[in-house]
């Protein structure tokens, strides 16, 4: 096969792993990994760095690099209201051995901005993780701890409740590597109302 078709076979197979979350401000987010590095020290099991801690609102996968701009056209689209997320408890999964964080009482916008991005996916063709199954805001914190390491889940987040404002959701690019998964915001999409934070 001549070079340039090899070339062009290779582009139409290239594929991004991508997801949709929410992105906290360096300030929340270096709170948030100073929880995490705490917890890692205390149980065991790898933190998440401040730089990559966020909220996942929908689990593209794989997706061809060609569909990129209809996904950003898709999520450019959705009309949705900001919103502030109080994070106030910690919990642990011990299906996959990960501690995260969360809110006791998520606010409703944030469960109208994960179904109407689902559904904008969904009629654009695309699908979404865990199809059918119920989304859970959390945010690891600390994944692969040890099996035993944490004995009560859902405890009060140890600096009480930290306000984080959500005016734009983002479409994050997932390189996974054997030290953890490196991510790349490639699209940014502003929630409507309150004030910017
Ligand atoms: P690692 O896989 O290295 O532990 P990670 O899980 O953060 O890191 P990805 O696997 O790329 O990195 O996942 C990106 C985000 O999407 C994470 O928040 C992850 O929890 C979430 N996610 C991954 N797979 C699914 C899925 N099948 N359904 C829903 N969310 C998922
Ligand atoms: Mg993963």
């Amino acid at each position: 096969m001549p070079a340039e078709s090899r070339q062009q076979v290779t582009a139409k197979r290239a594929t991004a792993r991508v997801f949709f979350a929410l992105w906290p401000s360096a300030e929340s987010a270096g709170e948030l990994g100073q929880i995490a590095r705490e917890a890692a020290a205390r149980f065991g099991g790898r933190a998440t760095r401040p730089e990559s801690i966020h909220l996942t609102l929908a689990f593209l996968g794989n997706v061809p690099e060609a569909r990129l701009p209809a996904l950003l056209a898709v999520a450019a689209a959705v009309s949705a209201e900001a919103f502030t997320l109080s994070i106030n408890r910690l919990d642990f999964w011990a299906h996959n051995h990960l501690l995260w964080a969360g809110c006791s009482a998520p606010p409703a916008q944030l469960a109208e901005l994960v179904s109407t991005l689902c559904e904008a996916l969904r009629v654009a063709g695309f699908k979404t993780g865990r199809a059918g199954g119920e989304f859970s805001p959390h945010v690891s914190l600390v994944r692969r701890v040890p099996a035993g390491a944490v004995s009560s889940a859902d405890c009060p987040l140890p600096v009480g409740t930290l306000r984080w404002p959500c005016s734009r959701f983002v479409l994050v690019r997932s390189q996974l590597s054997a030290t953890g998964s490196n991510y790349r915001i490639i699209g940014e999409f502003p929630l409507a109302g309150e004030s910017r934070g």
